[in-house]
């Protein structure tokens, strides 16, 4: 896998918190030899201070860079290429993490705000950032190559009552994964979508508007998976021969089958 990974660049959204935060650790750690990690969020001075502890962990064959990025404003994403200095501009793999949930409300009741942000990142967003780097893939030959490997959700699949716009952003997911999977079909992008069930991270803390116990009390009692538990299925993923493609991966803890 380090040898298949080693010399690609690779774009994490959400890479300041959760499963993007490990994902780029287990990047970093399974090849750390001659790899580059381009770090998204909007949390610019997390992202920094995580760049530092992956160079010292790994030393300097990963060289990684932090860029502020809110997928939900196509103006910043649209920029985003562009504005990336020459030698990071190859880009092979697009990891596309960065997403939310806001609120556990009945649909009559939930407010447009809302609605808005779960769309315009779970969604739009991962459009914005796919549409963005696809060109790149695409220049290379036989109809190109490069990986987009999705985060959707268990609840793409199985909605839940009180989550009827999150669970509807990760049905999008799902629907513009398997499309786009269709349409590239018989070149070498991969387009692969991994649907984790319960983790723990600030997910619940962002979905509960920052209150940290009612957040807490949702993995009261029960054992959830950790953020790297999906890291390790991203790179298995992107580690692959580069005919193998790990399409579709639902994955989460016993407690919850
Ligand atoms: P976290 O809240 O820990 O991380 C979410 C990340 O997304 C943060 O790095 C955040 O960074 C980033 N983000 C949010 N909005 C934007 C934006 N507009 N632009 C750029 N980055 C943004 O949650 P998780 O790690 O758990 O979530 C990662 C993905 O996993 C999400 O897509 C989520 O839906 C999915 N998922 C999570 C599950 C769970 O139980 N935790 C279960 C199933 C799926 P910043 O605030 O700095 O922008």
């Amino acid at each position: 896998v380090a040898k298949r990974l080693e010399g690609k660049t690779i774009v994490v959204t959400g890479a300041s918190s959760g499963i993007g935060r490990s994902t780029a650790f287990e990047f970093a750690r399974t090849s750390p030899k001659n790899l580059r990690l381009i770090l998204t969020a909007r949390r610019i001075d997390t992202l920094k201070e995580i760049a530092a502890e992956i160079t010292k962990e790994v030393g300097e064959g990963v060289k990684v860079l932090p860029v502020q990025l809110d997928v939900s404003k196509p103006e910043e994403v649209r920029a985003f290429v562009g504005n990336l200095p020459e030698e990071w501009r190859d880009i092979n793999v697009l990891v596309n993490n960065a997403g939310l949930v806001k609120g556990l409300a009945k649909a009559p009741e939930i407010v447009e705000e809302d609605i808005n942000i779960m769309f315009n990142t779970n969604v739009t967003g991962l459009i914005n950032m796919t549409q963005a780097i696809l060109p790149i893939f695409k220049k290379r030959p036989d109809g190109g190559a490069g990986d987009i490997i999705n985060i959707g959700s268990i609840a793409g699949r199985e909605p839940y009552p009180g989550g009827s716009i999150y669970c509807a952003t990760k049905a999008a997911v799902r629907s513009f994964t398997d499309a786009l999977r269709k349409e590239l079909i018989a070149t070498r992008i991969r387009v692969m979508e991994i649907d984790p069930g319960q983790v723990e991270t600030e997910f619940s803390v962002v979905r509960f508007y920052g209150d940290k116990a009612k957040a807490d009390a949702v993995y009261a009692g029960c054992d959830p998976l950790t953020p790297d538990d999906i890291a390790e299925v991203v790179v298995f993923v992107a580690g692959r021969r580069e005919n193998v493609v790990v399409a579709d991966t639902l994955i989460f803890p016993s407690h919850q089958a």
